[in-house]
């Protein structure tokens, strides 16, 4: 009966083993026979203190029990105020206000509208275009599509979408491992100037991963990328939006992958972990120079107009503040650092493998490239499915791994012991072994 996302359903037919799950708790999934899967991907990378954690369970069947949903527009409610004020918090005094929408995508449309109606309400109507980074992923609403570069999900919809201004990230994948990143920092900085001069003055925003490109295969790229960018970015008039619905809620070490950096975005959206991995939702943070573009004395004329049905769903707010709660636990920064060390130590025996290139890390992001030339880090042909088959091994042995293509990673929930992340490598590594053994 069901139309899975992002599937080719007829490999289910033949390739790719449907795994329905019963249940959950903690990072690990049950299936209906029993057998039980390591989350090492966190769901998607939505879940951050395992499933049915008993503080959020708690916090949502509370709200359910006293307001499930109500309409945002004129009503105000507890759970999205109070989520406001502790996001708000968390972002420092340079942020005034908090949009809410319903997912990662629709948290995109919300800052790309929401950027080119600055300038409009500042009277500058000639900034239309976006940039965005090479490799980019935002989302799958045409709008979030359209400032995304990832072909296999782009290419079929191009005629339909935005054609952003596209800068390359120093990712390290342009070039064999080694070439000096200061030299390549400075190198796409420098190109990035030249694509603002000719073209800086029709644009709106310039949107970016904040030092991890996800979905576009975990590219990861060095703060300093970002603080060029933020320069260029004020030197132009262009806003800068951080696409933290990956990378935000502390997944790379900090609460937002931007303060890694010296830059302050304009605007900042975050959704995936924001509910802990429970329901849908996406915040959207700006600067009070930005809020108050919109702020009139006309009902219409400046006011930004955008609204979703579930807009600051109760449920969802409460699942999001249950889990800031989880966030303020003292002891996590430091046991993060120890799942980091984990990785770190499997990294090392990875470097040696013969097929395995640009093995790297960015806070509990872990990543590889599966290659069949580990001198040139030459991918294997997409058709070969290799990821596929380190799926497959993971399914045998306990672990939900699930590579982009020729990319294996783990973005394990922060629940998760320093054993079970040990484990967990282990049979990364005699997966990526028998995947690439002919
Ligand atoms: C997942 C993701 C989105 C889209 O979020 P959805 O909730 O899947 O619509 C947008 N940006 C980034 C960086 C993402 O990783």
């Amino acid at each position: 009966m069901l139309w899975h996302p992002c599937t080719q359903m007829k490999d289910h037919e033949r390739t790719i083993p449907l795994v329905p799950i019963a249940r959950a708790g903690g990072p690990w999934l049950y299936d209906y026979e029993g057998r039980r899967y390591f989350d090492a991907i966190s769901s998607w990378w939505v879940n951050l203190f395992g499933h049915a954690h008993p503080a959020v369970n708690a916090r949502v069947a509370a709200q359910l029990e006293t307001l499930p949903h109500v309409l945002l527009a004129g009503v105000g409610h507890a759970p999205a105020i109070e989520l406001a004020e502790r996001l708000l918090a968390r972002a420092g005094p340079d942020y005034a206000r908090c949009f809410y929408a319903d997912d990662g995508s629709t948290g995109i449309e919300v800052a790309l509208k929401m950027a080119f109606h600055v300038h409009r309400n500042r009277g500058a109507t000639d900034r239309v275009r976006f940039a965005a980074l090479r490799g980019a992923y935002h989302g799958e609403t045409l709008g979030a599509l359209g400032v995304g570069d990832v072909e296999l999900y782009r290419g079929v919809y191009a005629p339909l979408l935005l054609e952003p201004v596209l800068l390359d990230p120093p990712t390290g994948e342009e070039s064999t491992e080694g070439a000096d990143l200061g030299v390549r920092v400075a190198q796409r900085l420098e190109e990035a100037r030249a694509v603002f001069a000719r073209s800086g003055k029709e644009l709106a925003a310039l949107i970016v991963e904040p030092l991890v490109q996800c979905a576009g295969g975990m590219r990861m790229y060095p703060p300093s990328f970002l603080d060029g960018l933020a320069a260029l970015c004020r030197e132009y008039g262009v806003l800068l939006i951080a696409d933290e619905c990956a990378v935000g809620m502390g997944r790379t070490g900090p609460f937002f992958a931007h303060r890694h950096s010296s830059a302050r975005p304009d605007i900042i959206v975050l959704s995936k972990g924001l509910t802990g991995g429970y329901l849908p939702l996406a915040a959207i943070l700006m600067t009070e120079a930005v809020y108050e573009t919109f702020y009139d004395d006309d009902p219409w004329a400046r006011a930004f107009l955008h609204s979703h049905s579930y807009t600051g769903n109760p449920l969802a707010c409460a699942a999001a503040l249950a889990t800031l709660e989880l966030m303020d636990d003292p002891h996590l920064e430091a046991h993060k650092g120890r799942l980091e060390q984990v990785m770190d130590e499997a990294a090392a025996a990875l470097r040696q493998h013969p097929h395995v290139a640009h093995v790297r890390r960015t806070g509990l992001i872990f990543a590889a490239n599966l290659v069949c030339k580990k001198r040139t880090a030459q991918p294997y042909p997409a058709e070969e499915r290799r990821g596929l088959r380190v799926f497959r091994y993971g399914l045998a042995h306990e672990a939900w791994l699930r590579p982009l293509g020729n990319v294996v990673y783990v973005i394990p929930p922060y629940v998760t012991r320093e054993e079970e992340l040990r484990n967990l490598m282990a049979v990364l590594g005699e997966g990526i072994d028998v995947a690439t053994r002919d």
